[in-house]
């Protein structure tokens, strides 16, 4: 816009060219005419001019015409368009909205005034347009509340809709201000408009409130932007005012809590536990809250710009600005964890984020971030860190194979070699998962183990756990201790396992090796019909195998709680009891016969041993005891030393008797001088010398016999002979020297045999002499030869003694036995003669039976084959 002094001159110049000239001729003309140079500047226009646009003056019109935004708005583009082209404008439109007297629509045309280079515009108004256009019809439709008020006391003369909205749709046009709106009264209003009318200067108001009587049941609150703009005569006066208002009471209300929200945002920043900062777009300092200059110490001065960045350690400092202008730059996210001072010069570690932020239109304005304090959690973490490390050493150093792993996911942190090659992999193992690293673990139980521990944070000890590893592509079993011991961290979470393990394969194949054969060992113990027991060192039995039940027909649990000794004779146990104790003590070897009680309530004898096992540092680890029975042995010792006192008997007997004649005739000799030879008992003594001789013999040959039968040394001389002459010349034998008994022979059946001559005659002279031996009373003996079946011949020898009872009868011919008499001196004898007679029996392939009735006689058989024709011997 041009100011006033160039408008005047500009005025002073065209005066220069021909002043009166131009004036006269404009004045003449009843047309509005204006007259403008060629930069549009105003030089000179007629009273028609000023009329038509209701200016009072060339000023007015000048202030007017050059405002780019004002009523002359549309001539002044017409103008400007039509300029460059040198051509004149013809009939252009363009219209007029004035602010009192309406819109009005003109034609236009432009002369070049040759000569002076100016340009003559000429007005008329446009037929279209409507020189009458009603002020409601303008001005109804504007967003505005527009009136106008005439004279001193400002009376309304008109009001557009919106004005009378405003009012309460009053009826105010003819009042006067004052009786309109009496509500107005004190807030103002008045007075402006009397100011305005006195000193005719515009009155601008901004965001003014007012309390108005808007119809409602309450004063209206509304804030209004207006213009009092006087209204002036043609003489300059002013004879009324422009009221031009927008209700902008919403506007002022949002804006109103805008500040509000604002400064509650404010109180909130500064309320917040945190650190919160607003930078510029060029990174600088542009808010900072309370909490900063707090912990900081910071005042705002020293904060600002680019201050903020002195709090943080030096150290620290380049890093963080590189990274905040990086992030300010490219208008990202902004981390950074660092050192900040404190108030009390300490430097704590605190966490500082930020992010970019636009204004509504999408512009960069900046970022807004917050700083958290994380001092404890960083010294936690340094403090886990370190602990970690020391763990880390410690792992790699372990001679155990050793293992940590993280995370419910389990990590493996770290693992040393040992357990590296444990695994039978390779240090790529480390960083990945364990379900990564040993995929064979699938299915084994130890995922699971894993999880539990770290859930529970439960120690967990595995003892001989088999694993089943891939080590060189094959799957092997082994067995392990290990161990899976929860980590904690500060908090006392659990954040990893620490896992040690020791291979333990071979010490438990061994012991399954072990109990293995412990197995087999008491298979082996059950089967045998020994009596078997483990015996701690403390004496307590800890095994015992099946022959202690079978032997007394109780249960396990019978027995145990029983306990062996209680099977022991009386007469045995205390001894027992007192050696056994010996043995525990000394750790010697026991041994010793006692009698257990068996199932059927006899009492057997058993030969007791235990013989202790020693660890390797020599103390006792268990007793093994075994319990044979010898009762048979028993049996057979007691026999053998009864039968070696009658031996001796036996043997004393036939020398004393011998003895005895010999020293008789020797005495009777030595007498032969006094007595006559012929009264010597010569033939009587040697008789009876002769007899015993012949037992002597006889016991001594029987004694010879089973010592040969014993080492299996019998040796039979078979020949064919006729068992009816053996018959009969023993019988005849025997007859010689036992005369009182009556011995009679039946020959049923006559052959021969395929036998040992002597020992059949052997057999025969035994039962005979038994026969006698055993008929003490009826001296009757029936032998008889008789055919047995086919092929067979039988020999029996029957008497009519004193008999066997029925329970003696198989007995008989076992060795040594006898039967017992209660007088051991009537029958004497070795108990062998039967025992041997059987003997060669069984050698001969025949047999030998006894059929007997106590009381009554007895009748032993023997039957042999018969020889064949053409056998030989
Ligand atoms: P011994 O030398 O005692 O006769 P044996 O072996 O010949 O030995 O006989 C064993 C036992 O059989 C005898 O002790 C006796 O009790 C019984 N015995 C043998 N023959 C007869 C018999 N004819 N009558 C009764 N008892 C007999």
């Amino acid at each position: 816009m041009v100011n006033n002094s160039d408008k005047s001159e500009n005025i002073e110049n065209s005066r220069d060219v021909s002043r009166d000239f131009l004036e006269s001729i404009l004045e003449t003309v009843r047309e509005p005419l204006l007259v403008l140079d060629t930069k549009l500047n105003f030089i000179d226009g007629n009273s028609k001019l000023f009329d038509v646009f209701h200016v009072t003056n060339k000023e007015a019109f000048i202030s007017e015409f050059e405002v780019e935004e004002g009523i002359f708005k549309d001539l002044r583009a017409i103008l400007e368009n039509a300029l460059p082209l040198q051509k004149p404008v013809e009939d252009s439109v363009f219209s007029v909205i004035h602010p009192v007297y309406g819109f009005k629509s003109f034609k236009l045309n432009t002369r070049k005034l040759k000569g002076s280079g100016y340009i003559l515009v000429s007005f008329s108004l446009h037929e279209d347009g409507d020189d009458h256009l009603d002020f409601d019809e303008i001005f109804s439709q504007a967003p505005a509340m527009i009136c106008i008020l005439r004279g001193p006391e400002h009376v309304f003369e008109r009001a557009n809709e919106n004005y009378f909205q405003i009012v309460g749709h009053r009826d105010i046009l003819g009042k006067t201000v004052k009786e309109a709106l009496p509500e107005i009264e004190g807030q103002g209003f008045y007075e402006m408009l009397d100011e305005v009318y006195n000193t005719g200067k515009a009155f601008i108001g901004n965001e003014i409130p007012v309390k108005i009587d808007a119809g409602e049941k309450e004063l209206k609150n509304a804030f209004l932007d207006f213009v009092y703009q006087p209204i002036l005569e043609r003489s300059g006066k002013v004879n009324g005012i422009f009221v031009h208002a927008v209700d902008i009471t919403e506007k002022v209300e949002v804006k109103r809590k805008l500040e509000e929200s604002e400064n509650e945002l404010r109180y909130l920043i500064d309320t917040v536990p945190a650190i919160i900062w607003i930078t510029g777009p060029d990174g600088q300092n542009q808010y900072l809250n309370k909490n900063w200059y707090i912990f900081t110490g910071q005042t705002v001065e020293s904060s600002k710009d680019f201050g903020w960045l002195d709090a943080i350690h030096p150290d620290d400092r380049p890093k963080v600005e590189q990274n905040f202008m990086n992030a300010n730059l490219e208008r990202k996210d902004f981390h950074d964890s660092f050192r900040l001072k404190n108030k009390q010069g300490e430097y704590r570690w605190v966490l500082d984020s930020g992010s970019p932020k636009y204004n509504s239109e999408g512009q960069y304005e900046g970022m807004i971030g917050t700083v958290v304090d994380v001092n404890e959690e960083k010294v936690k973490e340094q403090l886990l860190k370190d602990k970690e490390h020391r763990i880390r050493s410690i792992i790699e150093e372990a001679n155990v194979a050793t293992a940590l792993y993280t995370g419910k996911e389990m990590k493996i942190e770290m693992a040393n070699a040992a357990m590296i090659n444990l695994w039978g992999k390779d240090r790529s193992v480390i960083g990945t998962t364990l379900h990564e690293a040993l995929p064979e673990l699938e299915g084994q139980p130890f995922h699971d183990l894993l999880q539990e521990v770290y859930t529970t944070g439960k120690t967990y000890w595995g003892k001989e756990d088999p694993v089943d590893l891939v080590i060189d592509n094959k799957l092997r079993s082994g067995y392990f201790n290990f161990t899976y011991k929860a980590l904690r961290d500060e908090k006392g979470e659990v954040y990893g396992i620490l896992n040690m393990a020791i291979d333990v394969s071979e010490m438990v194949r061994s012991k399954e090796m072990l109990r293995d054969s412990e197995s087999k060992f008491r298979q082996m113990a059950d089967l045998m019909p020994e009596k078997v027991s483990n015996v701690d060192a403390n004496g307590k039995v800890i095994y015992f195998n099946q022959g202690w039940l079978d032997y007394t027909g109780l249960s396990k649990l019978e027995f145990e709680q029983k306990g062996i000794n209680n099977f022991i004779h009386p007469a045995e146990k205390d001894e027992f009891e007192k050696t056994w104790r010996y043995s525990l003590q000394t750790g010697n070897d026991f041994e010793m016969e006692v009698r257990y009680l068996n199932k059927k309530g006899k009492y057997k004898w058993h030969l007791n041993r235990a013989e202790a096992i020693f660890d390797d540092n020599g103390k006792i680890q268990i007793w093994i005891c075994t319990a044979t029975e010898i009762q048979k042995i028993k049996e057979e010792e007691k026999r053998k030393e009864d039968f070696l006192k009658l031996v001796s008997h036996e043997l004393k007997t036939p020398v004393t008797s011998i003895k005895g004649y010999v020293q008789l005739l020797l005495s009777l000799l030595k007498k032969k001088d006094d007595m006559p030879l012929s009264s010597i008992p010569f033939e009587k003594s040697l008789e009876r010398i002769d007899q015993q001789v012949v037992r002597l013999t006889r016991l001594i040959s029987e004694m010879l016999d089973l010592s040969r039968i014993e080492k299996n040394k019998l040796v039979l001389q078979k020949e064919k002979f006729s068992i009816n002459d053996l018959v009969a010349e023993t019988i005849q034998d025997i007859n010689y020297t036992n005369t009182e008994y009556n011995i009679e022979i039946t020959e049923e059946f006559h052959c021969d045999i395929l036998a040992d001559r002597d020992r059949i005659g052997q057999v025969l002279i035994n039962l005979v002499t038994n026969a006698i031996k055993y008929s003490p009373v009826n001296q009757d003996i029936e032998v008889v030869v008789s055919k047995s079946g086919k092929n067979k011949v039988a020999v029996s020898v029957k008497d009519s003694g004193i008999g066997i009872d029925k329970q003696n009868l198989k007995k008989i011919f076992k060795r040594f036995y006898r039967i017992d008499f209660k007088n051991e001196d009537t029958y004497s004898g070795f108990g062998i003669g039967l025992y041997l007679a059987n003997e060669i029996m069984k050698r001969h392939n025949g047999k030998i039976a006894v059929e007997s009735t106590k009381g009554e006689g007895s009748k032993f058989t023997f039957t042999l084959d018969v020889a064949l024709e053409d056998q030989n011997d």
